[in-house]
């Protein structure tokens, strides 16, 4: 494989799309949540929800009980949503009585959910105002997770977006510094970090950081680098704080994460044949990491519903290097300047689709009838029934798929379900 090569001009850049507005699949935003929490580490995230929300919460992130937990639910009670309690009274009581037992918090969201918008909770007053009782030694920041309003990846872009207005103007005359977009697990960044630096970047941020007080500085100095495809709100803030994005396809599978790591590395007039040298041995650990799925998975079908916005990238990664069929490649929204570079890559013919209407899309995978289906965990269980393979694709959000180290897990989860059907047969 030559990925320094320049990208395809063809593939699915100029291709129909396919946008359907009908009844939808999804989870909604708070679902970010569970990552999100664990990535900054003195965040806590206050879901203002109904007791559903709560059960969301406990069920999607149910690993997660034995650790401190670092997101919660404020429950709103009928008499809430009936306007007989003051809300803000009860979430400032609720505020003060969390902080109380955890003094540690530095960064407290106040997460909206549908109920919390159905009775007009304003909650960037309340963070205001808890801001004036708590601050400065706690920041308070408010967005919305309602399934009203986001999908599920959609929860992460608005709280990213939510913090743009926190970070600094670059000090005068400061270094151009590379800001990388995008919630990724420790290992990977710190992967990414030391390749970066092997490559010549010793100055590269992440978005969001580990902790909230290590919040980067953004200007015109600032060269952005996606590392998840579903950022928009947050990239368009970013971009009118003066930061540049960078073209690339996203960081996943070999190819994927050299052609992004190249963007970054052509922004900042590192040669060539450096960027070769340092990722020759990283990519061949990917090379033999997938040899063995491309036995399996190439010239297999795949079938994506809208989930989780990763779709056209991940569509990308399995027909090029896996040799994966894309039949139709769904997505929430497609971003087409973010996701240029994956779609040129994208196998010319691919059908894509924009939104759902979910009884029309069910009917074109029936006859299409992939040998995979990705989808969200609603439809998984009756397509299962019916004798299609899954797989899950919030599955996606919660392993580490990027970068050369990953590109053999990432196959590994499409390659499972596969196998278990295989094995099921015999
Ligand atoms: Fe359900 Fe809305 Fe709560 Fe999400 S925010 S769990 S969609 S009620």
């Amino acid at each position: 494989m030559n990925a320094l090569a320049p990208l395809a001009a063809a593939g699915c850049t100029d291709a129909p799309v396919l946008r359907e507005r009908g009844q939808r699949e999804v989870f909604c935003g708070l679902t970010g949540i569970v990552w999100l929490h664990r990535k900054i580490q003195d965040a806590f995230f206050l879901v203002v929800g109904s007791r559903t929300c709560a059960h969301l919460m406990q069920s999607a992130a149910g690993v997660m009980i034995f650790a401190e937990p670092r997101f919660a639910t404020a429950i709103l009670e009928e008499r809430d949503l009936a306007g007989l309690a003051d809300a803000n009274e009860e979430l400032d009581r609720v505020v003060a009585r969390l902080l109380d037992r955890r003094p540690d918090i530095k960064l407290l969201f106040l997460v909206g959910s549908c109920p919390s918008e159905v009775i007009k909770l304003d909650l960037s007053r309340a963070a205001l105002r808890l801001n004036r009782a708590f601050g400065p030694d706690l920041r308070v920041l408010n967005y919305s997770g309602s399934g009203i309003e986001t999908t599920f990846t959609e929860g992460e872009d608005a709280c990213l977006a939510s913090l743009v207005p926190e970070m600094l103007a670059p000090v005068p005359g400061a270094p151009r510094r590379l800001l990388v977009v995008g919630t990724l697990a420790d290992v990977v960044e710190d992967q990414f970090r030391r390749l970066f630096a092997a490559m010549g970047i010793a100055e590269v941020d992440f978005l969001p950081p580990r902790r909230s007080g290590e919040l980067p500085a953004v200007g015109p100095g600032t060269a952005m680098l996606l590392a998840q495809p579903f950022l928009a709100e947050t990239a368009r803030r970013l971009e009118e704080r003066g930061a540049t994005r960078l073209a690339a396809p996203m960081p996943l599978g070999a190819e994927g994460t050299l052609l992004w790591l190249s963007a970054a590395a052509e922004h900042f007039g590192i040669p060539r044949h450096v960027v070769e040298a340092v990722t020759a041995a990283p990519r061949e650990r990917a090379a033999t990491a997938l040899a063995p799925y491309r036995e399996q998975l190439g010239g297999r079908s795949i079938f994506f519903f809208p989930d989780s916005q990763l779709e056209v990238p991940l569509a990308r990664t399995l027909a090029r290097e896996l040799g994966m069929r894309p039949v139709e490649v769904g997505t929430p929204f497609l971003h087409r300047q973010h996701l240029a570079a994956d779609l040129a890559l994208l196998p010319a013919g691919t059908m894509l689709s924009e939104g759902q209407d979910v009884d029309r899309q069910l009917d074109r995978c029936r006859d299409a009838a992939p040998d995979l289906v990705v989808c969200g965990l609603g439809l998984a269980n009756p397509l299962e029934a019916e004798g299609f393979a899954t797989k899950w694709s919030i599955e996606l959000l919660f392993t580490p798929i990027q970068g050369f180290e990953q590109a053999g897990d990432l196959a590994a989860l499409f390659a499972r379900p596969l196998l278990r059907r295989q094995a099921l047969k015999v």
